[in-house]
């Protein structure tokens, strides 16, 4: 039998090329061939950001919380103030983390499916000068988009740097760096940029990196320090040998083929691809009467959707789910988490792949006692997926 779909907010299904990758012999960090690599996946992601050529790239070995933790780590100072967009789960991490390095947090918090507008934005920042905002872009938690184009000019215009966290939203959600004057999107390997688990990725504008340079304190981590860091991305961009801590070097092999395999499809098209895939799930879902946790779909997220289980269902149906071809996951924010689950469908997901998730739900609400008339979902979710 072959096995399920692995359908969940990150990991994600890779693609072969990216996997073949990893099971290659491991060249050394400083072998030539590999120094290209890594240089050529710096430039790449900047072109998936749609950042500027004087925007900053750095590639790290750790997870999405290292990218996290490395922009705020470099860009706030003991006193500083931020204003954090909190749509969930993982603004709360991002509060705790500019805590930790000295800032002082007011958060702007929306209920639970709710997010948190231009105008509520603007209103927060006549209150207090901030030198940070923060935005996370898809709230994992909650499936909520925020709007980054709208959030990042009031920010700016306040004179505020802009943090966004774009782990569940990079290579799927429309995001336009360079454009929208983002001064650091962050992102982790095993989300839509589609890599197995292992890189923190970060693009910085000149104006964040500036920011950096003009410090009175030291950087509080040692490993997150851009001092450290900055002249090893430069010098794989010049295709120069360098070392301060190696590289994850077959993640970032991996990395450099699905950044290429992004950037052949096409930004436009990947981000039209992931509206189509997630208008799909969220039809078929809709179709067997499910609510979903974001209060409006013109604010939810393209990348998952976050069904509310129906009266009498609980978390122990996703293992029927699981059966019938699709692993997904349970609800995470902690306010609502016994309400939900998620169904992830970014990086390199397909229609199959959807239809595939939408088929087995339905199986899987049949077989834990819901009623539901089998096809109707599919039809709905074929009619949008054209
Ligand atoms: C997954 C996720 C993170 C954390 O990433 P890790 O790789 O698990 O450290 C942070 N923010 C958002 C929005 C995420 O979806």
């Amino acid at each position: 039998m072959s096995r399920p779909r692995l359908m969940i907010p990150g990991p994600i299904e890779f693609t072969d090329e990216v996997m073949a990758e990893m099971a290659r012999p491991t060249p050394s960090h400083v072998d030539p061939g590999f120094i290209d690599i890594f240089g050529q996946a710096l430039e790449d992601l900047r072109n998936v950001f749609l950042a500027g050529p004087d925007y900053q790239p750095f590639i790290l070995a750790g997870s999405g919380t290292l990218a996290m933790d490395s922009a705020v780590a470099n860009l706030i100072e003991p006193g500083h103030r931020a204003l954090v967009v909190d749509t969930g789960y993982f603004s709360q991490r991002m509060a705790d983390i500019v805590q930790r390095y000295g800032g002082e947090v007011t958060l702007l918090s929306a209920p639970p499916g709710e997010t948190i507008t231009p105008e509520q934005l603007r209103a927060a920042l006549t209150q207090k000068t901030y030198e940070l905002v923060t935005i996370t872009h898809v709230d994992t938690s909650t499936g909520v988009l925020t709007d980054i184009q709208g959030l990042t000019a009031m920010a700016k215009h306040a004179g505020a740097l802009v943090i966004v966290d774009g782990v569940c939203a990079a290579a799927a959600e429309e995001l336009r760096q360079a454009a929208w004057g983002v001064d650091v999107y962050l992102t982790a390997s095993q989300k839509a940029l589609g890599t197995p688990p292992g890189l923190g990725l970060l693009v910085a504008s000149p104006q964040a990196m500036d920011r950096w340079r003009n410090r009175t304190t030291p950087v509080g981590s040692y490993y997150s320090d851009w001092g450290y860091w900055l002249p090893i991305m430069k010098a794989y961009e010049a295709r120069q040998a360098s070392y301060f801590a190696t590289p994850a070097v077959n993640l970032v092999m991996a990395l450099a083929v699905s950044l290429r395999q992004i950037l052949d499809e096409g930004m436009d098209n990947v981000f039209a691809r992931h509206v189509r895939l997630s208008n799909g799930v969220k039809a078929g879902i809709a179709a067997m009467g499910l609510d979903q946790v974001p209060t409006d779909l013109a604010h939810a997220a393209h990348t998952l959707t976050c069904p509310r289980y129906p009266e009498g269902i609980d978390a122990g149906f996703l293992k029927y789910v699981r059966e019938e071809g699709a692993i997904l996951a349970g609800g995470l924010h902690p306010a609502i988490k016994a309400e939900y689950f998620r169904i992830g469908h970014m990086g390199a997901a397909s229609r199959s792949d959807v239809l595939t998730a939408v088929a087995a739900v339905e199986a899987g609400l049949r077989r834990a006692g819901y009623a539901v008339e089998p096809g109707l979902a599919l039809a709905a979710a074929q009619a949008e997926l054209g």
